[in-house]
């Protein structure tokens, strides 16, 4: 998510228009001696139950709720096969190698150049490990990014918020949209805070940073790196959610690989961030 994507995407122009497909495709019923469907793709697996829609008011963004048990080996790396994920992994590798560092090195000259000087200790950290850990996809993470890019196309935003109960049992409830942020949804939000009162730990926030490839500048983005500082943007999320809902944890794909953050590295975000407003001679708390 990004409420200034102006900055952090230089010049950059959509032009892919997106089409909606059915929130939860149905599955025909095979008739008497016809032979089974084929396996179904990671998305449908994930919609195939226990999904429910919720209502987000105007506008094209989508939402979703859906139950996930204790046991699965939804948050184990994905290894599987899907024809989905394949064609999205083969589109991208034509354009450039997904190497996560590679890919924060390439960005962070961009910024170096376009003078976003203060943006760069933060790529140095993430790029050197002192700010979170980058691990392969997981398959949570890659069914979510399947099933939205099924419906708003690769060059848009999710979020998913997961949640988990005392017994293990995950919830995770995705929003998504057709733009670079995903779309205002209080009515999501409302759920997530009634369920955090409720009992269930916000374990992480999960978003993707899509590849940008329509971008007429040169910026193709791509990089799991949260975006923005204390006031905007992914940091300011996220410093606020810990403070307010106990968020547990952040996570950034880009389809390959993942960014997570953790409770020190929120705390690290802090300190950075109050050493910028000590250096502007503010005392402000935004969030
Ligand atoms: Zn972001």
């Amino acid at each position: 998510m990004n409420t200034h994507w102006g900055r952090m995407i230089l010049g950059l122009i959509l032009t892919a228009p997106h089409t909606l497909l059915p929130l939860v495709p149905r599955e025909p019923v095979p008739a008497v001696g016809e032979a089974r469907p084929v396996p179904a793709g990671l998305a449908e697996t994930f919609l195939s139950e226990g999904v429910r829609e919720l209502e987000v008011g105007e506008g094209q963004g989508r939402a979703l709720v859906k139950e996930l048990p204790a046991e699965g080996d939804w948050l184990s790396p994905f290894t599987g096969t899907d024809a989905a994920y394949e064609s999205f992994s083969r589109s991208v590798r034509e354009r450039v190698d997904p190497e996560p560092y590679a890919l924060l090195r390439r960005q962070r000259a961009i910024y170096e150049r376009a003078g976003f000087s203060e943006e760069l200790p933060k790529f140095d950290d993430v790029i050197e490990g002192r700010l979170g850990r980058i691990r392969p996809i997981n398959r949570l993470e890659a069914a979510v990014l399947m099933l939205h890019q099924q419906r708003f196309g690769r060059e848009s935003e999710f979020e998913a918020f997961i949640l988990r109960n005392a017994q293990g049992r995950l919830r995770v409830y995705y929003n998504g949209g057709p733009e670079l942020s995903p779309p205002s949804a209080p009515a999501v939000r409302k759920r997530v805070e009634a369920d955090a009162a409720a009992g269930w730990r916000l374990a992480f926030h999960l978003h993707n940073h899509p590849f940008l490839f329509s971008n007429p500048a040169e910026d193709f983005a791509g990089t799991t790196i949260p975006s923005g500082g204390a006031s905007f943007g992914d940091v300011s999320t996220y410093l606020r959610d810990a403070k307010n809902l106990g968020l547990g944890g952040a996570l950034i794909t880009n389809g390959f690989h993942t960014l997570e953050l953790g409770p020190s590295d929120f705390d690290r975000l802090a300190s950075s961030w109050k050493k910028d407003l000590a250096l502007l001679g503010q005392s402000q708390v935004f969030w």
